[in-house]
């Protein structure tokens, strides 16, 4: 046993998957469709682009975040919807309530919606009418929905907080770690020192106040034997949950996925042993992260899976290659979005070589993951 930082052990005695196992579970992934969000699953879910504007410019993060275009209205039509470029401008309130209409009218028992961006709450005036318009929708015919806010947490204050609390909302809160990490891998538009303030103060209001939250944390290849340390970080911030994430776009060596791996395994047998707070990666089943089954409706009402926007500054062509149509013209939420195995033909199709290779490299991490999570949950517990 090697201890890691704040104790966390990393198990050697528990195998790492092979690559023959990989390529099987993905195989499987692929055939039986997203847990989350294919035909099977018992959600919908939607995710809001509403602004591309962000105050920070993190190395791993391949969205087209700008500047240009915000708290400027997109149009949102279709004759201003953009299939090769990523479209400049916020989400205009119309073409939310649109895409929040189109979510609605699917048949299934519980729906999901996700304010994502660049960072949402730069457009906290667009948060504020969506909630309403969400939970008070009339063809919500009293079915669950959970919202979730991803976010930097630089535009939070207490009352921002109790109005996300309010509303149910779930604060999904990205930092990597100690405030190391964070000014290596997240440089800010303003002065470093603001931005380091203003997270932690947001880690501070959220741990003592009353909004359900969890820390959302992406490691690097760089940054791969890590993950122990920002589980660590991640307890002694108070997180009442964690979802640890690798970085997708960028390739991990041999060594690099061992090490996330290994770290990942460690992470998986100390939380089974003090549970102390909630672990996403303990649920297996995940999508393969680059080929998420997640539809979002870009600031210009274009629906399209998620990946096209992840990647956008890494693959450009996937923008098209998963774009399902664009809210002026969807009568109804199904059918607009491609099975996992469709998402991959059409990856296969749009990109190169050697592109495809690294977007692959992409997909047997999260295999691989999966596998391990199953592996320490049927050793350990
Ligand atoms: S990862 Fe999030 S916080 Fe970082 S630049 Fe991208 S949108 Fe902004």
């Amino acid at each position: 046993m090697v201890p890691g930082r704040f104790g966390v052990v990393l198990p050697p005695a528990i195998p790492l998957p092979s690559d023959e196992q990989v390529a099987r579970r993905l195989a499987q992934m692929l055939a039986h469709d997203s847990s989350q969000t294919g035909d099977n699953a018992t959600t919908d879910r939607l995710m809001l682009m509403l602004t591309r504007s962000c105050e920070l410019r993190c190395s791993y993060c391949f969205v087209d975040v700008t500047e240009s275009g915000w708290r400027e209205p997109h149009p949102g039509t279709l004759a201003t919807s953009s299939l090769d470029q990523p479209p400049v401008g916020d989400l205009a309130e119309a073409t939310a309530r649109r895409a929040i209409d189109l979510l609605m009218s699917s048949p299934k028992p519980r729906l999901s919606i996700q304010l994502f961006g660049g960072e949402p709450t730069r457009r906290w005036d667009t948060v504020v009418l969506l909630l309403d318009y969400a939970t008070s929708h009339r063809s919500r015919q009293g079915r669950e929905l959970a919202i979730q806010l991803t976010t930097n947490g630089l535009g939070f204050d207490a009352g921002r907080l109790d109005e996300l609390a309010a509303a149910g909302v779930v604060v999904q809160l990205s930092v990597d770690g100690a405030a190391h990490g964070n000014r290596f891998r997240r440089p800010h538009l303003t002065p470093q020192d603001d931005a380091d303030t203003r997270w932690k103060a947001a880690v501070t209001a959220l741990a003592s106040g009353p909004a359900r939250w969890f820390l959302n944390v992406t490691v690097p290849p760089a940054a791969a034997g890590e993950l122990p340390n920002r589980y660590a970080d991640a307890r002694a911030m108070g997180a009442p949950a964690l979802q640890l994430n690798y970085a997708t776009g960028l390739r991990f060596s041999r060594e690099q996925a061992q090490a996330y791996l290994r770290g990942l395994t460690g992470v998986l047998v100390d939380h089974a042993r003090a549970p102390d707070l909630q672990l996403f990666n303990r649920q297996a089943a995940a999508d393969p992260a680059p080929l998420c089954g997640d539809v979002l409706c870009d600031v210009d009402g274009t629906l399209l899976q998620v990946g096209g926007i992840f990647h956008e500054k890494r693959f450009p062509a996937l923008r098209r290659a998963y774009v399902h149509g664009h809210v002026d013209t969807a009568e109804r939420w199904v059918g607009h979005r491609a099975t996992l195995a469709q998402l991959w033909e059409r990856t296969r199709a749009a990109l190169t070589e050697e592109e495809t290779e690294l977007f692959a490299n992409g997909m047997a991490m999260g295999a691989a993951s999966d596998l391990v999570a199953r592996t320490v949950r049927a050793l350990v517990g």
